[in-house]
């Protein structure tokens, strides 16, 4: 029996060592020695055992002994993996720290400073092997010491702050030492109250548009200024040629652009900057410094010649130019460069809506007092609109839709009014565009959607047949959320959604028809009525109005001819006429102000319209009666 302990306990002292061996073949040379020490160690306690377990008797306490060892080698057999995979660890920590492209250094406090322990390679090449092991940061490096941009303090107080508040943290500045410059991002991580590890690298790059190699619009956070001329410049349907001639002529396209604005950033001496999509900036310094002047609508003016001029497979582009130039007291709560900013996009709006031709005067828009004004309008509205009380100042009125042969009321459109408290009543043309711009429109459009239903249950009473269209932005359709709210809404308002019309503008709607095909869809999954408003305005073409059916279209205002001789118009108005019959929607001429014109639309197919010579929008009162009591709008 005493033998058999004997035995066991000799067998364990064998194995121990075994189930070891991986962790010495993974386990890095430093602690390679231990290890084998520890392996003899335990060998020779095996062969120590057997001796003297020749020469004394057994006791229980060799019982004890072979219980203990055994349990050891249970232990270590089931732990081996990952004793293999410490080992493995130790060497990819190993590999990850020499071999990473990032800086990474290992460093204590001492006093206001920094000291370095350990770094690797990349480190040293990033600093310009101006930091070691023992060194410390400020005095190798003293412009840690000085403020650094963006944040107003010196890094190395952000690091102790780092070290005493316990949290990483990541710190993106721009580094302006003698030997090194240039934009840097550095993740501080704190491993005790005084040991802090850090990754770093150069961000610089990332600041330029790889396609056009300008400058990208995270340069505006640098301080490279003081810029005295900013363009702004939009080219106009770029949207449209990418979409009809493909990605790869309209990146050609862009870098086309990019190239005349180079040209000017090197006679100028300024910077150009590609601020996403098809916009760009071009940023100039003071006159001063410049050492011919010619005015920054001159300046302008040769950019967009350039632009004209651009030619690639019988593609071109034409483009609206925003100008600003020296102090702009206009956004006094922004910094100079974005207030700059600011006054060339407000221009560069103004711009793109008046363009009539590719001449400099109807595409170039310098930032003046009238802009300002403009501008500081937007401002107020915006502040009032944000007011939930706003909501208790609109109103909808009613504006019928007639059928012109008989001038019965097949239908009517709601539109929003607005009686402010204080600044009176503002036109929908005017604060729905800047509800749009800050994200109010949403609330708006739910306000008119409720109203709008609740008042057309009462109508479907009187008049079965009777449809009622609301406005929405083109905004709204990039809303999931107004998409579910429209759908509950509709279907708690217990009227027929086939009587319920969506208007939506064509300027807005073909910008991004292949996001909003989608939208659309779904909202004629619930069967509600779907129309284009204001056809005609939006540029687009009837190629375009084939890739979704709408039911109904609304030619806009503008194309209505005034008489016959208005040719032009007639060829266009009589056009759409055709293509409705071919594809099946319904017609609606806008803007009917005279008889001849509802004549002459008549004789042209059209036959509903919607203008002052029907009626003028009114309130639903009024309509409730004209519907009660049948009356037909006669414009006899
Ligand atoms: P719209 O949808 O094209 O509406 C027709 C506009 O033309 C209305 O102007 C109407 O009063 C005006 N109008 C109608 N008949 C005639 C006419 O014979 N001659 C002339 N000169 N004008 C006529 P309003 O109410 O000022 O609305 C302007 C625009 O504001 C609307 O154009 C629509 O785009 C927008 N809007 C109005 N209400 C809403 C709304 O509730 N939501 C949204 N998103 N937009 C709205
Ligand atoms: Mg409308
Ligand atoms: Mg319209």
């Amino acid at each position: 029996m005493e033998t058999f302990a004997n035995g066991a306990i000799a067998a364990a002292y064998f194995i121990i060592p075994l189930t070891l061996l991986p962790l010495l073949l993974t386990a890095k040379r430093a602690i390679w020695l231990n290890l084998l020490l520890l392996v003899a160690f335990v060998f020779s306690c095996g062969v120590g055992h057997i001796f003297s377990a020749m020469h004394r008797h057994s006791t229980p306490w060799h019982w004890i002994t072979a219980g203990v060892s055994w349990a050891a080698v249970i232990v270590l057999l089931r732990s081996r993996n990952r004793l293999r995979y410490l080992g493995e660890t130790f060497h990819l920590l190993e590999a990850t720290w020499e071999q990473a492209l990032t800086g990474k250094l290992l460093c204590e406090r001492s006093g206001n400073d920094l000291k370095m322990i350990k770094l690797n390679p990349a480190a040293k090449l990033i600093t310009k092997d101006l930091l070691k092991p023992g060194d410390r940061l400020c005095e190798k490096m003293p412009v840690h010491r000085q403020e650094v941009y963006p944040y107003d303090m010196p890094l190395i107080d952000l690091y102790l702050e780092v070290l005493e508040s316990g949290e990483a943290r990541q710190l993106e500045y721009q580094y302006k030492g003698d030997e090194i410059s240039g934009w840097y991002m550095t993740l501080v991580t704190p491993l005790s109250s005084e040991l802090l590890y850090m990754t770093f690298t150069e961000v610089s790059g990332v600041i330029h548009d790889p396609l056009t190699g300008l400058y990208n619009r995270r340069v505006l956070e640098m301080d490279l200024g003081p810029w005295e001329v900013c363009l702004f410049i939009d080219l106009d349907r770029f949207k449209l040629i990418n979409d009809q001639r493909g990605h790869i002529l309209g990146d050609r396209l862009l870098v086309a652009v990019a190239t005349v604005l180079q040209d000017h950033v090197q006679t100028y001496n300024g910077i150009a900057v590609r601020n996403g999509g098809d916009e760009f900036l071009l940023l100039l310094p003071a006159s001063d410094s410049v050492e011919l002047c010619p005015t920054p609508a001159t300046i302008a003016a040769t950019v967009l010649k350039g632009i004209l001029a651009i030619e690639i497979e019988g593609a071109n582009v034409g483009a609206s130019i925003g100008v600003a130039s020296g102090t702009i007291d206009a956004f006094e709560e922004d910094t100079p460069i974005n207030r700059l900013l600011q006054a060339a996009e407000t221009a560069l709006r103004e711009a793109k809506r008046n363009r009539r031709s590719n001449l400099p005067q109807h595409r170039i828009q310098v930032w003046n007092s009238d802009l300002a004004r403009l501008r500081l309008r937007q401002i107020t509205l915006e502040a009032y609109l944000a007011q939930r009380s706003s909501e208790t100042e609109f109103s909808l009125v009613y504006q019928p839709i007639c059928n012109m042969q008989t001038g019965a009321i097949v239908g009517a459109e709601a539109l929003i009014r607005w009686n402010s408290a204080r600044l009176g009543r503002v036109s929908p043309s005017e604060f729905i565009p800047v509800a749009e711009t800050t994200g109010l429109v949403h609330r708006i459009s739910d306000w008119v959607l409720c109203n709008a239903l609740e008042q057309l249950a009462q109508w479907q009473d009187i008049a079965p047949q009777f449809t009622l269209s609301i406005n929405i932005s083109p905004l709204e359709l990039e809303d999931d959320d107004f998409l579910d709210r429209i759908m509950q809404r509709v279907s708690g308002a217990g009227i027929d959604s086939n009587h319920f019309g969506i208007e939506i503008t064509e300027r807005g709607i073909y910008r991004n028809l292949d996001r909003y095909l989608q939208s659309l869809q779904s909202l004629r999954d619930m069967s509600l009525r779907l129309k284009v408003d204001d056809f005609g305005t939006g540029q687009s073409g009837l190629a375009q109005l084939l890739q979704f059916r709408f039911d109904e279209v609304k030619v806009d205002r503008y194309f209505i001819p005034t008489n016959a001789q208005d040719l032009e118009k007639v060829a266009i108005c009589r056009a759409i006429a055709n293509l409705s019959e071919g594809i099946n929607f319904t017609l609606v001429a806008e803007g009917i102000e005279h008889n001849d014109q509802r004549v002459l639309m008549l004789g042209l197919k059209y036959q509903y319209g919607q203008g002052y010579l029907f009626s003028q929008p009114m309130t639903p009162q009024k309509l409730t009666t004209l519907l009660e009591k049948g009356i037909c709008l006669s414009p006899q």
